[in-house]
């Protein structure tokens, strides 16, 4: 256990990639990858704390970091660290470097020299080396993935505007009008536009009976003529016209309104009106 002399509160507080922080202490893989690639460097007008060493002032020496490409300073305990012991060495008695800060500036560069021997120190580089290896595979998987995933996404968006963009141009070449009453958000199933209706349409015809069937059909069975178009125009009609009657049977109050009138072709034509009133009281 040590304790911080020499760094001034408002210096701790800016390190955050300060490794005495985390010595000792059981950290994630997130945590070491950071702490192996992204230490703390003393910027080039740091002022290291002097200690004194038989009469004379010895400091930290930059130049060090440059040696000893293990190295690292903890400006929060005015020491230095073997980042790769710090975060890898095991076994007992690992001391300086690894568990607790050097501070020996008086032999630093002998001591640093020793330290690169040990045996602890070689197998830690080893680990810490194979460790960053694999997480920056894993960091790249991750990335492609997210880069996989972001161009599935954007095809989808591209079909879905496709679907949208033909509606539009299929309501814009048949003289459609688009807006509903309330076309904002979701499709609903009360707006009734002719935007929306086709939307629906689309939805839920994914129609491939029908494609099969126009590109296969003899010309006298397509079904699609001008005739069949009526044929299904009267049905639906009828349909419309029986159902209306049979709630104006059953409805309390009703009125007809019939109005005679010629058209440019000279011919008569009489518009028939029903109005009448249902079980809930509305008017149709
Ligand atoms: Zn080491």
């Amino acid at each position: 256990m040590w304790f911080s002399e020499e760094a001034t509160p408002s210096q701790l507080s800016s390190y955050s990639s300060d490794i005495a922080k985390y010595i000792s202490q059981s950290l994630s893989d997130e945590d070491r990858f950071c702490l192996l690639t992204d230490y703390y460097t003393p910027s080039s007008d740091f002022s290291f704390p002097g200690t004194v060493f038989h009469k004379k002032n010895r400091r930290f020496q930059k130049k060090w970091l440059e040696s000893f490409k293990w190295l690292v300073y903890s400006p929060s305990v005015d020491g230095a660290f073997c980042r790769c012991c710090a975060l890898f060495a095991k076994g007992d008695n690992l001391g300086r470097f690894v568990t607790a800060p050097y501070k020996n500036w008086n032999n630093a560069t002998t001591d640093m020299g020793v330290h690169q021997t040990l045996k602890y120190h070689t197998e830690a580089m080893k680990s810490a080396d194979d460790f960053t290896s694999i997480m920056k595979e894993e960091k790249m998987d991750i990335k492609c993935q997210l880069d996989s995933n972001a161009e599935k996404q954007i095809l989808i968006n591209r079909q879905v505007l496709t679907s949208v963009m033909k509606t539009v141009l299929f309501c814009g070449k048949q003289g459609l009008a688009l807006r509903g009453d309330n076309d904002d958000g979701v499709l609903k199933e009360e707006n009734h536009s002719n935007f929306n209706e086709l939307l629906k349409f689309r939805i839920g015809s994914v129609d491939e009976v029908l494609e099969k069937h126009l590109a296969t059909c003899k010309p006298n069975a397509t079904y699609v003529s001008k005739t069949a178009q009526n044929n299904v125009t009267n049905i639906t009609g009828e349909q419309i016209r029986d159902s209306i009657l049979s709630k104006v049977e059953n409805a309390r109050h009703f009125s007809l309104l019939a109005d005679e009138a010629t058209d440019s072709g000279n011919w008569e034509q009489l518009a028939v009106v029903l109005r009448f009133v249902d079980d809930k009281e509305e008017v149709h």
